[in-house]
This record gives C-alpha cells, sequence and structure tokens, in this order.
C-alpha cells in the first residue's frame, strides 16, 4: 500500500488528484494548509508528498524546509504556477525532489510520482504494458504492433494510448480521457479526444479501439 500525502488549498485540484490516484491504487490524504501539511508529512505515515507552494499558512517552500530540518525523507513534488519560476528553484534548492507547474496532466504528474517512488524504493511498477498486438515501453516510449511493427507516437498520443492500456476493456469516457490526458483545465465540450483517437486508429490499426456511443472508447484486447 503506498500512501500519498496532498497538501493543495485548491478543492478542484484536490479532487482531480484524488480522483486518478486512488484510481491508480495509491491511497490519498489531503490538507488544505501549510501547518496541516507540515503535522501530518512524517515518513512513517506517507511514502510521497505532492505539494503546493500557494499554501495558506505557512506556504510551501517554509513546510518543505521545516519538513527536511526534522528529518523527513519522503519524495516530494511541489505544485507551483507557470509564473514563478524562481520559488520553483527555490523549492529544489530546500529539498524538493521534482516539480509540476500548474496547470498540468494527470498523467505527466503520475509518471513522476512513479519514478519518484521507485528512486526511493517504494512499490515497482511495470515499464512494458500490452493488449493483445499492442505493446507499449514505458521506458523508451516505444508502441508496437504485432511485435514487429513501431509505431511513431506524439506525447499526447503516447499518453491516450497508455491511459487506453491501464484500462483494458474498459469504456472511458471523453471527459476521463481529457482529464487524464489534457488537464483540468481543458475545455469539456472539446472534441480534441475525437480527434486523437482518429490519429491513433490510422497508425495502430482501427479495429483496437472500439467507440461505445454515448459512452466512450475502449481499448480491445
Ligand atoms: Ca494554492
Amino acid at each position: 500500500m503506498t500512501r500519498i500525502l496532498i497538501a493543495e488549498d485548491e478543492e478542484r485540484i484536490v479532487a482531480f488528484l484524488e480522483k486518478g490516484l486512488r484510481a491508480g491504487g495509491y491511497v490519498t490524504t489531503a490538507v488544505f494548509s501549510g501547518h496541516d501539511a507540515l503535522a501530518f508529512a512524517r515518513d512513517d505515515d506517507f511514502d510521497l508528498l505532492i505539494l503546493d507552494l500557494g499554501l495558506p499558512g505557512l506556504d510551501g517552500s517554509e513546510v518543505l524546509r521545516a519538513m527536511r530540518a526534522r528529518g523527513e525523507r519522503m519524495p516530494v513534488i511541489v505544485l507551483t504556477a507557470r509564473d514563478s519560476v524562481s520559488d520553483t528553484v527555490a523549492s529544489l534548492e530546500g529539498g524538493a525532489d521534482d516539480y509540476m507547474t500548474k496547470p498540468f496532466r494527470f498523467e505527466e504528474l503520475l509518471a513522476r510520482v512513479r519514478v519518484r517512488l521507485r528512486d526511493s524504493g517504494g512499490a515497482t511498477e511495470p515499464t512494458i504494458l500490452t493488449a493483445g498486438r499492442l505493446t507499449l515501453d514505458l521506458r523508451t516510449r516505444r508502441a508496437t504492433v504485432d511485435d514487429d511493427r513501431t509505431v511513431e507516437l506524439t506525447a499526447r498520443e503516447f499518453a491516450l494510448l497508455e491511459t487506453l492500456l491501464r484500462h483494458p476493456e474498459q469504456v472511458l469516457s471523453r471527459e476521463q480521457l481529457l482529464s487524464h490526458v489534457w488537464g483540468y483545465d481543458f475545455d469539456p465540450g472539446s472534441n480534441v479526444v475525437d480527434v486523437y483517437i482518429r490519429y491513433l486508429r490510422r497508425k495502430i490499426g482501427p479495429e483496437l479501439i472500439e467507440t461505445v456511443r454515448g459512452m466512450g472508447y475502449r481499448l480491445v484486447r
């Protein structure tokens, strides 16, 4: 069981993180202020901390400094606004392991969470995903069909295919795919998912991704 502490005061971001992380099998706890973050961030209780820099009370960089000074060694991924690069640099010097600028895609955060947990000796994750004729190597970022045909994918196409492969035979709605692959700030009315599904079908073969009318898409095993 891998436990992740989320310190973030924006409710919709907390909801977005908790939903995705729980679906990925992680146990999450959320706190909304810097003081709570510092009180909760104990290595005995958590394997990783996702820490917003702009927290009320104590800000994220103060939390980080204080918990490192206390001797907590859990990996910390900092969340930061796009326009505060200097804060980000300072937080990395203050003991953060990685950072994400907002807005971010869930898959991107999840990839960093996995890397940090692996580095700290946490749960190991498979690096190869397969479904039927399709193989995705998460380390080399390479997709192959029928064992011998390598398919060149863009970063978005890869993230979309990875999401489908992690939920084989499950119908994923456009909204789920949008929030996983494009992030929480994306317009829910956008047809970008359909467009990218079309790109993917062109590259990997049309029969591998099934359209479930009125519901979404499903990867066929
Ligand atoms: Ca904030």
